[in-house]
């Protein structure tokens, strides 16, 4: 079968480190262009603008849209209006009113939209589902700590108004509970930590309601030495604990699943079979928690950021 075409807008660093690599290696994609003020692809047409892309490629029906949350909605409206399906990176917007305004227009064009998730395509998250399901939850625990100079260098979008600043990680840990809990959890209380001369927070602490048990996380984005993603689950029935951002699962102590990284060819999987089938895939349930942060959040000041 013909490889789908698709366009890959934004040539920085989830785009080399995640999204070409997945795109190569697929039987179902072939990357036919990118659309970038600053960087190309060997061997694939570059186009300046996602406008020129859009005009000159009618035979480019897919866009993935791999740019920071701020001008994604002005890019997916376009590609939606020029008829393509359209893959957002996660956060799938910057506003939950963003979102909502998309997927009605890509109802309304009959094109497939995909707010991508990767977190939960790490190898441990749907084992995990599996034995949470029916199981009687006491407690869950969200360690995300990680060192913003280590992973964002340089990246000042993620302190600007829109870039979620520690939530930008934190999100995959909202997006891997929401997919593996049996049941809806919502926010209690949050506190917020906000560097002085930032517009975002570098820490947060998150309680939320979930019936007979404690939900808690715990973000901080200035943790220096090891790096922790991990997720601590105890059940009247046992312990569960996921690390490595979900790669590794571990049930009452003993590791039941690891492997190699998968997320994003997951994601590019699920996408073909969204096109394949005329779906979209708009969980927007981790930005639910995330907007409800900035909510209800106490707010502290803390010493200013730099890099
Ligand atoms: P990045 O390297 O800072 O930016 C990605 C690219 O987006 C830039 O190289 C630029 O591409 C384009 N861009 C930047 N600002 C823009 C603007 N104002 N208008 C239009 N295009 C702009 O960011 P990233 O780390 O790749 O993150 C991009 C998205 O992927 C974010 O939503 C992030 O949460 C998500 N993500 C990142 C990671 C990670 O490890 N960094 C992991 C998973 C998901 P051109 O120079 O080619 O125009």
């Amino acid at each position: 079968m013909a490889r789908t075409k698709v366009a890959l807008v934004g040539i920085g660093k989830i785009a080399r480190d995640q999204h070409i690599p997945a795109i190569n290696a697929s039987p179902d994609w072939e990357l036919a262009a990118t659309v970038s003020r600053n960087a190309g692809v060997e061997g694939v047409d570059r186009y300046a603008t996602v406008e020129e892309m859009l005009a000159a490629r009618p035979d480019i029906s897919v866009v993935s849209l791999a740019i920071p949350p701020q001008p994604r909605f002005d890019y997916a409206a376009a590609c939606i209006a020029a008829g393509r399906h359209v893959m957002l990176e996660k956060p799938p917007g910057q506003s939950l009113a963003e979102c909502y305004d998309l997927e009605r227009m890509a109802k309304a064009k009959g094109v497939s939209l995909m707010a991508t998730w990767h977190s939960r395509y790490a190898h441990g998250v749907q084992a995990a589902r599996e034995w949470l399901a029916g199981k009687t939850l006491q407690s869950l625990t969200v360690t995300w700590k990680e060192d913003v100079r280590r992973w964002h260098p340089g990246q000042d979008w993620v302190w600007e108004p829109g870039g979620l600043g520690v939530f930008d990680p934190g999100i995959n840990a909202l997006s891997i509970v929401t997919a593996i809990l049996p049941r809806p959890m919502h926010l209690r209380a949050a506190t917020l930590d906000f560097p002085a001369n930032r517009d975002t927070p570098v820490a947060a602490r998150l309680d939320f309601a979930y019936p007979g048990a404690s939900v808690t996380a715990d973000f901080d984005w200035l943790q220096t030495g090891p790096q922790t993603w991990d997720i601590d689950v105890a059940c009247a029935e046992g312990t569960m604990k996921l690390s490595s951002g979900g790669a590794k699962l571990d049930i009452d102590g003993r590791r039941v699943s690891e492997g190699p990284d998968r997320e994003y060819p997951g994601l590019y999987a699920r996408m073909a079979d969204l096109v394949r089938t005329g779906a979209s895939d708009m969980d927007l349930a981790p930005m639910v928690h995330v907007s409800d942060s900035f909510t209800l959040g106490k707010r502290r000041q803390v010493a200013a950021f730099e890099w």
